[in-house]
């Protein structure tokens, strides 16, 4: 084996949305060889099963640290897809419409009205809209709804497509990716990771990040360094609808994201602890119904897929991020939990930055992962 594959100065550990960024960054950068192992395919679990929405006003995170992450990390997508489709040919539909939630009921339009308070406070773009203005915004929208508001910068992008151009993008520059190759050992000496075992390969990088996703957990292990992460299932369909909605459409806990090729995704559950992707008949019964109580002529809608995928959820409720204690040349990037879509973008540049030792414009400590003693 040629020394820049077994000996890479970076080996990330997953292929996702997550290892796919920081892959395509450090190489962008030429900061070193990189190397990515996964255990299946890159872009096969959670960052395909997503439904691409990039959620920052909308969101209920208040304003804090993770706030003012997924607020910087929208900001990068413009200028990235297109350098993304400059480089790779690949258009990921970056749709910057905004999004419409909805409002059915006076608890509703009250909890939507303090939401747009507090963005507008924010400097965010956000405007509760009477029913009429919902209807010409989405005419399908159900007779039933109160009001609404319009996030107008919140956008939604193709994930799958995503992950598959970043990917790319990191081989244009020089990245390997190495699929069917589980993590399956370490060896250490002192603070110090000595070796890797993936698949049937052998490595020594010079830095090991870790970003398998739920799988980040298990790896953690093989490492000795308890990662505090845990499934939660995903569930989620497509329909195929007559008429298109315009932009994605909340309603809350359900949100409908129309894609480019006639499909409209309608997500998700959650199931927290749960690690099977099986999609169950309540879970069904549950989206369609969410479906056409905001858009009723869904109900005549032919369903065309359903999946399920596991969000890598984090005990501390933020993802984490940066150098894992008890080794100089281990860091980690993972527990993205809903956002992970949105978020790779800004972890790619902090990951990169941290593993380069370059100062960054965004601060990493909010978000490193310091074991209790
Ligand atoms: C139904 C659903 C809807 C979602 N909607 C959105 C959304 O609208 N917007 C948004 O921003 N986010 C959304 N998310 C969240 C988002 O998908 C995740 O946060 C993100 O994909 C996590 O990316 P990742 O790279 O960390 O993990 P993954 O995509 O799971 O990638 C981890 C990779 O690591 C590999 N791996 C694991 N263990 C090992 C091992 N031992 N050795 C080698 N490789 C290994 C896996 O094979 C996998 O390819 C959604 C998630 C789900 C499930």
């Amino acid at each position: 084996m040629e020394a820049s594959l077994r000996c890479p100065d970076f080996l990330i550990v997953g292929a996702g949305v997550i290892g796919c960024a920081i892959a395509r960054e450090l190489a962008r950068r030429r900061a070193g060889s990189v190397v990515v192992v996964d255990r299946g395919v890159a872009g096969g679990e959670a960052s395909s099963a997503a439904a691409g929405v990039l959620a920052v006003a909308s969101s209920r995170a208040p304003g804090g640290a993770l706030f003012r992450l997924k607020r910087e990390s929208a900001r990068l997508f413009p200028d990235l897809v297109e350098s993304l489709r400059d480089q790779t040919g690949i258009d990921v539909e970056y749709r910057d419409r905004g999004l419409l939630e909805l409002a059915l009921g006076d608890d509703d339009l009250h909890a939507l009205g303090r939401v747009v308070a507090k963005r507008t406070a924010q400097g965010e773009a956000a405007e509760l809209l009477d029913p009429g203005q919902v209807r010409e915004l989405e005419p399908a929208v159900t007779e039933a709804a109160t009001g609404g508001a319009i996030f107008a910068g919140d956008a939604a992008i193709n994930n799958s497509l995503f992950v598959d151009a970043l990917r790319r993008s990191a081989e244009g520059y020089g990245a390997r990716f190495l699929c069917d190759h589980p993590f399956r050992a370490a060896a250490r000496d002192g603070r110090r990771l000595q070796s890797v075992a993936a698949g049937d390969l052998e490595f020594e990088p010079g830095e090991l990040i870790v970003a398998a996703g739920v799988g980040s957990r298990a790896v953690g292990e093989l490492l000795r360094a308890k990662m505090p992460i845990r499934p939660d299932r995903g569930e989620m369909i497509a329909l195929r609808p007559q008429r298109m909605l315009q932009r994605t459409t909340v309603w809350r806990d359900g949100y409908l994201v129309p894609r480019a090729n006639g499909e409209l995704l309608i997500g998700a559950t959650s199931g927290r602890g749960q690690a099977d992707k099986q999609v169950t008949a309540a879970s069904l019964e549950l989206l369609l119904r969410r479906a056409a109580t905001m858009i009723p002529e869904l109900g005549d809608a032919p369903l065309v897929r359903q999946w399920a995928g596991i969000r890598p959820m984090c005990t501390l409720r933020r993802p984490i991020l940066g150098p894992v204690s008890g080794y100089e040349n281990v860091s980690v990037a993972t527990g993205h939990h809903r956002s992970g879509i949105l978020l790779a973008p800004i972890t790619a540049t902090m990951i990169a930055d941290s593993v380069t030792d370059r100062q960054s414009g965004v601060e990493l400590a909010p978000f490193k992962y310091k074991k209790k003693p």
